[in-house]
């Protein structure tokens, strides 16, 4: 078995990597709570903060962040409180998807706009000589096998599911006196 077990920073017990970073949070030698994590982060994974924190501001996800530092996005947050970064909004966060996905399309396709759809349709086309085919017997067969009924609203699993969820927004509007 493979020892990866390491000293706290602070008190010098002996854990392992998994169980080191919930310890520095509680290590009676040490800063504590977040502080003592990004800390920890820094010396055992050797996080470097201020590039994670460039990256960020040259627009890199998020998702390209937990990866690239092998951080997750709870240290991320503790660190943008910490050093007070703006994060980006919803819209911001797409826009910077978005962008990405044109330069992986232009690379991989050679079109940034290149999309799925047109190729699904030509696909269709091709099999079963129609655009737009929906395999219809197909699912309908699948649902009878599976579950006995030709639709899977039909189960009765679903239906007391959807009786619930109508009387308990007809409980609610009634409680709302509307
Ligand atoms: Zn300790």
């Amino acid at each position: 078995m493979e020892n990866n077990n390491v000293k706290c920073l602070y008190c010098n017990s002996i854990y392992n990597l998994n169980g080191i970073f919930s310890h520095v949070t509680f290590c009676k030698k040490g800063p504590r709570g977040n502080n003592a994590l990004l800390e920890a982060y820094e010396y055992y994974n050797k996080l470097d903060i201020s590039s994670l924190i460039n990256d960020y501001k040259n627009d890199i996800s998020g998702k390209d962040l937990v990866k690239k530092y092998n951080v997750t996005y709870r240290i991320i947050n503790i660190i943008f409180e910490k050093y007070s970064i703006q994060k980006r909004t919803t819209h911001e966060s797409q826009l910077i998807a978005y962008e990405k996905s044109k330069i992986i399309k232009g690379l991989r396709y050679g079109n940034p706009l290149y999309s799925n759809f047109e190729k699904i349709k030509e696909t269709k086309k091709n099999r079963y000589g129609d655009a737009f085919f929906s395999n219809r017997a197909k699912n309908r067969k699948t649902c009878q096998d599976r579950y006995g009924v030709d639709n899977v609203f039909q189960t009765k699993d679903v239906i007391e599911k959807i009786k619930k969820r109508v009387k308990n927004r007809i409980g609610l509007l009634c409680a709302q006196g509307a």
